[in-house]
């Protein structure tokens, strides 16, 4: 059974999302100050971090940070769902680039939540992802077959696969674009990542493997 541990100073929401969690199958844990919870995740190593940002003791940001340096893979790599209360602090957020997996903000439905760790914890049993990178030679394979990417597409693709499923924004991408750091707008990440998406698409026809978020960034699920 998955262990889930909701990190949420408000008692009722985090009761709420216990119970839908629970209701999914889930065993949960809720810890409402944020000094408790890097012990309790060193101690108890859980499948999936319900990570709310403002918390009394300490704020969510910093709780990240500690864990995604943590020399203990289960605690380092354990996916992170950040909660915030505004949409306007998404951006910064994804623009820090913590290494949370998803972000959702309040007010959200519970259901999709649910939704989302779901899809999480199911990416992280999948095998295999299918994707080769071959740094070297440049060069690109998906399922068996060669993806024919430009050079800009292949560094987008690179950087989206150092860590799929995080949500990297688009002045990150834009910075790994050209070895020559030359300035272009924000349109341009965009533009290249609708060729290297239809790129993909050509192997798995009717999947999104670059996901936009919220229009801020984007992440790669495979
Ligand atoms: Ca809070």
């Amino acid at each position: 059974m998955s262990r889930i541990l909701i990190v949420e100073d408000e008692p009722k929401l985090a009761a709420l999302e216990a119970d839908y969690l629970k209701a999914e199958g889930y065993d949960t844990h809720c810890i409402g100050d944020g000094s408790e919870v890097v012990a309790w995740v060193r101690g108890n190593a859980p499948d999936l971090i319900l990570l709310d940002l403002m918390l009394p003791g300490r704020d969510g940001l910093d709780i990240c940070r500690e864990l995604r340096a943590a020399t203990d893979p289960r605690i380092r790599d354990v996916p992170i769902i950040m909660v915030t209360a505004r949409v306007e602090e998404m951006d910064r957020l994804i623009g820090l680039d913590l290494g949370a997996d998803d972000y959702v903000c309040k007010p959200f439905s519970v259901r999709e939540l649910v939704a989302r760790v779901r899809a999480i914890l199911r990416r992280g049993r999948a095998p295999a992802s299918g994707l080769v990178l071959d740094e070297q030679a440049r060069a690109a394979q998906l399922d068996g077959r060669e993806l024919d990417l430009t050079p800009v597409e292949f560094r987008l693709l690179g950087t989206l696969a150092a860590a799929p499923g995080r949500v990297f924004s688009r002045s990150k991408l834009l910075e790994r674009l050209y070895e020559d750091h030359r300035v272009v707008g924000d349109r341009t990440v965009d533009a290249h990542i609708k060729n290297l998406r239809r790129k993909l698409e050509a192997v798995r026809p009717g999947e999104e493997l670059v996901r936009s978020i919220y229009g801020l960034g984007y992440k790669l699920e495979l």
